[in-house]
C-alpha cells in the first residue's frame, strides 16, 4: 500500500512538475529570443536552433529535376567541396501532384510554394482553377522584400508559381501581365519576348506596367550590377539562356548576389526563390555533362547563399527540387577523380522521393519524409506567418 501510494506521488510529481516547465517555456518563447533571455530562475537558456526560434529571412532554393542522384554526383564532382555537405539537416518530399503518379514543374512548383497540391499544368491554382497565394506573396501582404532568380524565362513553371494563377502553363500573355502587378522587388530570369508588345496577341504591354510601377529593367549582367534601384527587374535574354558549360555568364551566381544586396536592406525580412532550372533540361536530355555543369552553377550558388545565411543568422535555407528528371542511376564513378557513370532510364520525369537540405533557424523541422505541400507550412511557421495559412 505504501509503496503503491509513493508511486502515485512520484507520478503527481513528475506531472505537475512537466507541465509546469511547458507553461514556463511557453511564457518565455512568447516574443522573445530565448538564445538572449534569462529564465524567471535567472539562469541563461540553452541556446539552441529549436523551439521559439524563429526566421527572419527564407530562401527556398529549387533544383528543377534535382533527385538524390543528381545532388551525389554534384557531391563525387566537387570531391570534398561540396556545398551540399554543410547543410546540418536532411529529408525527403514526396512529389505526386493532384492528378498524376508524376508531377510536372507546374504541379510541382505550385504545391511547393503554396502548399497545396494541384492538377499538373496548372500554375498558382487549385485543380479546380481557384486562385492560391504563395509564399512570396504572403511576405510581400506581410511587408517583407521578395524576389525570385532563376535560370530558365521569369515566365517558366517554377518562378510563375510564385506569382502567377493560370489554369495552363502555357499562358504566357497572361502570366507575364500577372508578373509585372504583382510587386515582388526582384525577379531576374530570361524571357523578355513575351513582354513585347509586338509579340502579345493582347495588345497589352507589361514593360510599360513595370515601369511604371517604378521598375528599374536591366538587360545584362552588367547593367544589373550597376543598377542602384531596389525594384529591379533583369532580363538576361529573349527567351532562354543556353547551358552554362559553353559560357553563359553566371547568371545564378551574381543574380543571387545582387538579390541579396537588396532585399537584404529590409528591416522586416526578405523570402527569396531561387531555381537552378537546367539540371532538368540536362537529365530531359540525359546528357551527364551538361547536368555536371548545372550542377557545378548551381554549387556556386550555395556558396553564396550558406556564406550569407553562416553571416547573418537569421536566415532560414531550404533545398529542394520539385521532382527528379530522368531516372539518374549512378553506375560507378572514381571518387579520386571526381567522376560519375551516369546513366538515365527515361527522358522524362520519374516520380521518385526528392531531398530537402535545411539550415537555420527551425532548420530541424524540415527532416524527416515531407509531403511536397508540408514544406510551405514549416516555411511560414519559421518566420513567424503561420497566421497566413488559415486566410
Ligand atoms: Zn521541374
Amino acid at each position: 500500500m505504501l509503496k503503491k501510494i509513493s508511486v502515485l506521488i512520484v507520478v503527481v510529481f513528475f506531472t505537475t512538475s512537466v507541465i509546469g516547465q511547458q507553461a514556463n517555456q511557453r511564457q518565455i518563447n512568447v516574443g522573445t529570443d530565448p538564445i538572449t533571455q534569462a529564465s524567471e530562475s535567472g539562469e541563461w537558456l540553452e541556446p539552441s536552433p529549436a523551439k521559439g526560434t524563429k526566421a527572419k529571412n527564407v530562401i527556398l532554393i529549387i533544383g528543377d529535376g534535382m533527385g538524390t542522384a543528381q545532388v551525389y554526383a554534384s557531391i563525387v564532382a566537387q570531391k570534398e567541396n561540396s556545398n551540399f555537405l554543410r547543410f546540418p539537416f536532411s529529408g525527403f518530399s514526396r512529389t505526386f501532384s493532384h492528378n498524376r503518379y508524376t508531377t510536372d514543374s507546374g504541379a510541382g512548383g505550385t504545391a511547393i510554394v503554396t502548399g497545396r497540391k494541384t492538377n499538373n499544368h496548372h500554375l498558382g491554382v487549385l485543380p479546380d482553377t481557384t486562385p492560391i497565394p504563395s509564399l512570396l506573396s504572403f511576405a510581400h501582404e506581410a511587408r517583407m522584400s521578395t524576389g525570385f532568380v532563376v535560370t530558365c524565362s521569369v515566365l517558366d513553371a517554377t518562378p510563375a508559381s510564385t506569382y502567377a494563377h493560370v489554369p495552363n502553363r502555357k499562358m504566357y500573355d497572361t502570366i507575364s501581365m500577372q508578373m509585372a502587378q504583382c510587386g515582388y522587388d526582384v525577379m531576374i530570369g530570361g524571357g523578355l519576348h513575351n513582354f513585347r508588345p509586338e509579340n502579345r496577341k493582347d495588345g497589352q504591354n507589361p514593360l510599360d506596367t513595370l515601369l511604371r510601377r517604378g521598375y528599374e529593367i536591366t538587360y545584362s549582367l552588367e547593367e544589373m550590377n550597376r543598377s542602384r534601384s531596389n525594384k529591379l527587374v533583369t532580363f538576361f535574354c529573349e527567351n532562354y539562356y543556353g547551358p552554362i558549360a559553353p559560357g553563359r555568364d553566371p547568371v545564378l551566381a551574381q543574380g543571387t548576389k545582387k538579390a541579396l544586396e537588396i532585399l537584404s536592406k529590409n528591416p522586416k525580412g526578405f523570402a527569396l526563390m531561387i531555381e537552378g532550372s537546367q539540371i532538368d533540361w540536362a537529365c530531359h536530355n540525359n546528357d551527364a555533362a551538361y547536368m555536371e555543369a548545372e550542377l557545378a552553377d548551381f554549387e556556386s550558388m550555395l556558396k553564396i547563399v550558406l556564406d550569407f545565411a553562416e553571416k547573418d543568422g537569421n536566415t532560414l535555407v531550404v533545398v529542394t527540387a520539385d521532382h527528379e528528371t530522368g531516372g539518374l542511376v549512378l553506375v560507378g564513378g572514381n571518387i579520386e577523380e571526381g567522376k560519375n557513370e551516369c546513366k538515365y532510364v527515361t527522358g522524362n520525369h520519374s516520380g521518385v522521393m526528392v531531398p530537402v537540405f535545411s539550415y537555420g533557424p527551425c532548420a530541424e523541422t524540415f527532416s524527416g519524409i515531407n509531403n511536397n505541400i508540408d514544406l510551405l507550412p514549416k516555411i511560414l511557421n519559421a518566420l513567424g506567418l503561420k497566421t497566413y495559412l488559415n486566410k
